[in-house]
């Protein structure tokens, strides 16, 4: 089963594209973008903040944990993240 990597609508394999919202489908299913079921944009974020974070692209990774942040702005792992990469930054100047 394939998901449409706009609405997060499962799809049959060879529809090209989405019944949904009209996405075409063909383009996600010839790359790995999409791994999670049904994933949310911030979770997209996340990740890219985490993996800016691992190449210690700190500026790259704090400005996304700073968008996430007014989002979700009680979540403690954005929180306690985005802390560890200013710091992190703070350290490279
Ligand atoms: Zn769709």
């Amino acid at each position: 089963m394939n998901m449409c990597p706009r609405c997060g609508k499962t799809h049959k394999p060879e529809d090209r594209f989405c019944g949904f919202c009209g996405c075409n489908v063909t383009v996600q299913n010839m790359s790995n973008f999409v791994t999670k079921p049904a994933m949310k944009l911030s979770d997209i974020q996340f990740d890219l903040a985490i993996l800016y974070f691992k190449e210690e692209k700190y500026a790259e990774s704090v400005e996304v944990f700073q968008k996430l942040l007014k989002e979700h702005p009680d979540n403690l792992q954005v929180i306690d993240m985005l802390q560890r990469a200013q710091v992190a930054l703070g350290e490279l100047r």
